[in-house]
């Protein structure tokens, strides 16, 4: 049972081709490692019934010479994208038992090609939070702990439980959501591999909307090679999302394993940020040391405006937050809680349902959308965009891709930066520039820090060119051979 769970997506896909094990078989493992992990609360919806179901009709297609891309391989699915006839909540107590009666369509291209489902994974409220603590269901528990001691981190957020569950060998990959870092922190923070698309690259219909121009969906997987498959099968237009990019989705697998050779690896300059640990600055200089050795060619790039991004993305995202948001009224679905009349039940349902974290992002985008404040703060961040947007253009002018930490620290402990929202929106630093421009961005694990903690570097691609992302990640971690894994203490 051990070794089925310990296995990389492609191994086992692998074995399921060559017929060393069935679906059942690697699901039946995954169902006990997922129902053995209860003190991780990677999972709030465990779906074991559903899961053997889909492992059986997966052997079945196999065994008439019809098995998928992903045929047999168990999955968990983070609790923002909508699945048919199983609660979908986004960790939300707005959400209630909310039970959707349509798929995503990221979910649904899994399923297509053949992919079970365990169940449905934990995250931040509605995807805003950097630690999975501002979770209706209480926070994720990363399954890494600091040499020689006991205290619960984080997994970092939003994609806490899908990071968790991949990390905690309790899924073979899983799905997740970047709006600001939400993919490529939690996989710092847990030693896995993250990639978020180019914005349009995967559909958002059927995915709970944080801040529509910046969400993106993307896998937490165990290797880049696993990402890739995840992502190939994730990708694709849909007409029933408006930004869905009607293009050919690449055959992302076989950019892995890829010569890096003559690249132009661009380093920004203005990443190099006050107090940041001194062993993630050497990690950097580790990572840049590694693509040299492979052929990459290092050139000294400059984002001015990068300053400028988190305050740009801590006025965007709300500000397209408290639209999104403003649809949970208790009229249609999910909670309500009646008052003496229509405005008072508003504010019962909405007081009652909501989070501290999400009404703190509701009343500062409500705030910089007012008449009075609208071209002060919205309208000047969306300049800012702009600028951001083009700082990039220039450097790929220069460069292929750029190579950064991908957050300014190791796994912090749970509670630590829990009563100060200004704290926590700093873990986003190094990521929110890439969805401001719509980029691609990519995590992987390159080493540990003093006490044992994965650390995880950052690339970050052209528009629409995850292929040398992949590539370069292969690289990368085959220099870094990253093989630790946290001790089970679940
Ligand atoms: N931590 C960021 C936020 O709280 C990003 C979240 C995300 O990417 N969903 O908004």
């Amino acid at each position: 049972m051990t070794s089925l769970t310990s296995l990389t997506l492609k191994a086992a896909l692998d074995g399921l081709a060559d017929k060393s094990f069935s679906s059942e078989e690697l699901t039946q493992a995954h169902v006990a490692a997922v129902a053995a992990a209860k003190p991780l609360n990677a999972f709030v919806l465990e779906t074991p019934e559903k899961a053997l179901e889909m492992a059986k009709a997966s052997d079945a297609r196999r065994a008439r010479g019809e098995a998928g891309a992903l045929d047999g391989a168990p999955l968990g699915i983070k609790d923002l994208f909508c699945t048919e006839g199983v609660r979908s909540t986004a960790c939300s107590n707005i959400l209630g038992n909310f039970v959707p009666t349509y798929e995503s369509t990221v979910t649904a291209n899994l399923w297509r090609d053949g992919a079970v489902m365990l169940g449905k994974l934990n995250l931040d409220e509605f995807a805003m939070g950097s630690s999975n603590e501002t979770s209706a269901f209480g926070p994720v528990t990363n399954p890494w702990r600091a040499e020689g001691s006991n205290a619960k981190l984080t997994p970092g957020g939003s994609s806490g439980g899908s990071a968790a569950a991949v990390a905690a060998d309790i899924c073979l990959g899983a799905t997740a959501t970047d709006t600001g870092g939400s993919i490529r922190q939690p996989a710092a923070f847990t030693g896995t591999v993250g990639i978020k698309p180019t914005y349009g690259r995967c559909s958002r219909w059927g995915v709970v909307a944080f801040a529509s121009s910046l969400d993106q969906a993307g896998p937490i997987a165990k290797t880049v090679e696993d990402a890739a498959i995840l992502l190939k099968s994730m990708s694709g237009h849909d007409p029933k999302d408006s930004t869905s990019l009607d293009i050919e989705t690449p055959d992302f697998p076989s950019f892995v394993g890829k010569s890096v050779k003559g690249l132009r690896i661009g380093i920004p300059k203005e990443y190099r940020v006050d107090g940041m640990p001194p062993e993630i600055e050497k990690l950097w200089e580790q990572g840049i040391a590694w693509l040299r050795e492979a052929g990459c060619e290092i050139v000294e790039v400059s984002l001015p405006h990068t300053k400028y991004a988190l305050p740009a993305y801590y006025i965007v995202a709300p500000a397209e937050a408290s639209s999104n948001l403003a649809r949970y009224d208790g009229m249609r679905y999910g909670l309500r809680v009646d008052g003496g009349n229509l405005t008072e039940t508003y504010e019962n349902t909405r007081a009652a349902g909501f989070g501290a974290e999400v009404k703190r992002r509701i009343l500062i985008g409500t705030y910089v959308l007012s008449a009075g404040y609208y071209d002060a703060y919205y309208v000047k961040a969306l300049k800012v965009r702009r600028r951001i947007a083009d700082d990039f253009d220039q450097a790929f002018q220069k460069v292929d891709a750029l190579l950064t930490p991908t957050a300014p620290s190791a796994a912090f402990a749970l509670g630590e930066n829990a009563d100060d929202p200004v704290a926590m929106y700093l873990n986003d630093i190094f990521t929110v520039t890439v969805n401001l421009a719509g980029l691609p961005g990519m995590s992987i694990p390159a080493g540990v820090d003093a006490n044992g903690l994965p650390l995880g570097l950052q690339l970050i691609g052209k528009a629409l060119d995850e292929g040398t992302l992949f590539s370069l990640g292969g690289a990368i971690e085959k220099a870094a051979d990253f093989k630790a894994k946290p001790a089970r203490w679940w």
